[in-house]
């Protein structure tokens, strides 16, 4: 089993999911006493965040990149970051670690295309919907994408970090999001941020939920047992 390299704490609510994930999925396939083999750098978020805010993304690639490196010191042999939005910075950290990535929206299309979806709704982070960083791979595999409107995008983002990140999962949150599910002519929607599927899942909607943070950890369990070679 290869060892895991995870740049979590963006946030760690949806940190924890991952460490769960990894090793409940690690334990069904190989049984017994088994888990995940890992390692995490966990940032402050609050760091994070506002450099973000601030539009400073060489700031934050130099510090992902910082982190990754040293992961990789530690004996990591691949890296999963712990977000869809600093995919931002994915090719520099393959680039500066030469260790593979394992791509969250290179998952996540792949699952798309698995069910035959082929068009589908992107929630996540300004920074997500709103970058080509992550449309343009879902785009790649031959789905199209659409993004809510300006004021949607704006709520989206909003109960993700004024809630979401601090663990406050509300019902009238919920019931925003599914409004704006709702309103776009998609089969499939990409809960695009790894908190989201905190809130909402398949039985919330009617069309097909793609849950970035399990698709991700799945492909990070796969590659790590070398499903995938
Ligand atoms: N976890 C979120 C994501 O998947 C947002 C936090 C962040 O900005 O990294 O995009």
């Amino acid at each position: 089993m290869k060892k895991i390299g995870l740049l979590g704490g963006m946030s760690w609510e949806s940190s924890l999911e991952y460490y769960r994930l990894l090793n409940e999925m690690v334990k069904e396939k190989l049984g017994t006493t088994h888990s995940a083999k890992c390692l995490m750098h966990s940032f402050d978020f609050h760091e994070v965040e506002t450099l973000q805010h601030q539009g400073k993304w060489e700031a934050l690639t130099d510090l992902m990149v910082q982190e990754a490196v040293n992961l990789k010191k530690a004996g990591a042999e691949c890296i999963v970051i712990c977000t869809n939005t600093m995919h931002k910075m994915a090719p520099d950290i393959e680039g500066a670690t030469h260790l593979p990535v394992i791509h969250i929206a290179d998952a996540t299309a792949n699952e798309i295309n698995r069910r035959y979806v082929d068009k589908v709704l992107l929630l996540g982070t300004k920074f997500t919907m709103e970058g080509a960083f992550y449309k343009e791979r879902l785009e790649k595999k031959g789905i199209e994408v659409v993004i809510p409107d300006e004021s949607d995008r704006q709520i989206v983002h909003e109960i993700i970090y004024q809630e979401l990140i601090l663990g406050e999962l509300k019902e009238e949150s919920k019931k925003e999001y599914i409004k704006i599910i709702q309103k776009q002519e998609v089969s499939g929607v990409v809960l695009g941020c790894t908190e989201i599927p905190l809130l909402i899942s398949e039985n919330d909607v009617t069309i097909e939920v793609f849950d970035t943070t399990e698709i991700h950890a799945s492909a990070a369990v796969s590659f790590a047992l070398g499903e995938n070679a």
